[in-house]
């Protein structure tokens, strides 16, 4: 096991043999152990090498709950009767990078549902104006699924970033998490639109969603080494009481922790970070992605009342260091473990997929 990881340290690839040989070798095998410990210090020494001690911040806000689609894993899902609607209006949107701004954020992400009211015209104006208003700052969408055309308009109007999981690389597995007429094969078109468009683009997964495999695992990774994605965004898959899959278990903390210490290991320079959903699943676990090679954190800038209602699954965390206004505490929890949260746009570090408008 320690001549893979050394072998995948040194940047050569793996096969999906090795791949599927390294991820069930780290399955039940303690944080502790001396192999997850020899891991841990392989990635930290390559995000190190890269980007040092530093921590990005991102404030997210959270735009709307209201979404056509219909993922089986998702509380905002359209099916979800019990789900309390909101949108935010693009006052309260600016409003949210007004207070950003001032606590120190210098990436907006705006995430939501797929919701038909946020047409390329309504979006582009919210671009714009936080652009001409803070042209220091970056702006990161996560809406989705959307055409070619509108992502180059999202992009033309300013925004620099976008996020968008390909949730499994197999097909097969991706029938078992979403409905009939979603397709893998839509979200891989869509992540190579946003990368034409000049995004810096972000995908990723969730750990321990119901059906996946150690392969489906494999194939992931397979994909992110081809996609080379500038961010990559892997959590815990939590169950969401008011969804089909509100009986199955959650995925494991440690085996999150792993594969983002195999993905720094895979992808040196990716955007990694440590996902409000390993904090939910583990008090400690916004610090124990950082000791695995993250180097992104995105507290929640939203309105009060919106962090509620945005629940994608049970006991979403949104209070104490997961809230923007909470940066202080943050702070002092990065900096215990001897990291630090710098205010800087926080780039992809790979200059020829960032282009200045
Ligand atoms: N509509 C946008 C934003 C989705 S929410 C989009 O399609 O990209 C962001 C991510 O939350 C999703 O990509 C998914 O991987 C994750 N997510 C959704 N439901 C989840 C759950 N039950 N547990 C863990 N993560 C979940």
């Amino acid at each position: 096991m320690y001549n893979t990881i050394d072998k995948l340290r040194d940047a050569q690839e793996l096969t999906r043999e090795e791949w599927i040989e390294l991820i069930e070798n780290f399955r039940g095998v303690s944080a502790d152990s001396a192999q997850a410990q020899y891991l841990f210090a392989q990635a930290r020494a390559v995000r190190e090498a890269h980007y040092g001690k530093k921590v990005f911040i991102r404030g997210l806000i959270e735009i709307s709950n209201i979404c056509k689609n219909d993922c089986y894993y998702c509380g905002i899902r359209a099916s979800n009767a019990k789900a309390s609607r909101y949108r935010l209006t693009p006052s309260e949107i600016l409003q949210c990078a007004d207070a950003g701004y001032k606590l120190g954020f210098r990436t907006f992400v705006m995430q939501g549902g797929e919701d038909p009211f946020f047409t390329d015209e309504v979006l582009v104006d919210i671009i714009k104006a936080i652009k001409t208003k803070y042209p220091d700052c970056a702006v990161t969408l996560s809406l989705g699924e959307r055409s070619k055309e509108s992502y180059l308009l999202l992009r033309n109007a300013g925004a620099d970033r976008y996020l968008l999981r390909h949730e499994t690389a197999s097909d097969n597995h991706y029938s078992k998490l979403h409905p009939e007429k979603m397709k893998l094969s839509t979200r891989k078109k869509c992540l190579l639109h946003l990368k034409e468009a000049g995004f810096q683009t972000g995908s990723g997964f969730m750990v321990g969603s119901p059906f996946q495999t150690t392969e489906n695992i494999a194939d992931d990774l397979i994909f992110l080494k081809e996609l080379e994605p500038a961010m990559v965004g892997i959590g815990p898959f939590i169950p969401h009481n008011d969804t089909p899959f509100a009986k199955y278990s959650a995925g494991s903390v440690e085996m999150t922790i792993y594969l983002v210490a195999l993905i720094r290991l895979m992808l040196p320079k990716a955007l990694i970070p440590s996902t409000t959903a390993l904090g939910t699943l583990d008090k400690n676990g916004r610090e124990k992605g950082i000791l695995a090679g993250a180097n992104v954190i995105m507290p929640n800038l939203s309105p009060e009342s919106a962090r509620q209602k945005y629940t994608l699954y049970n006991n979403k965390l949104h209070s104490g260091a997961e809230a923007a206004e909470q940066l202080k505490m943050l702070k002092e929890r990065i900096n215990k473990i001897g990291y630090e949260i710098t205010v800087e746009r926080g780039d992809y570090l790979c200059t020829n997929t960032i282009q200045n408008h």
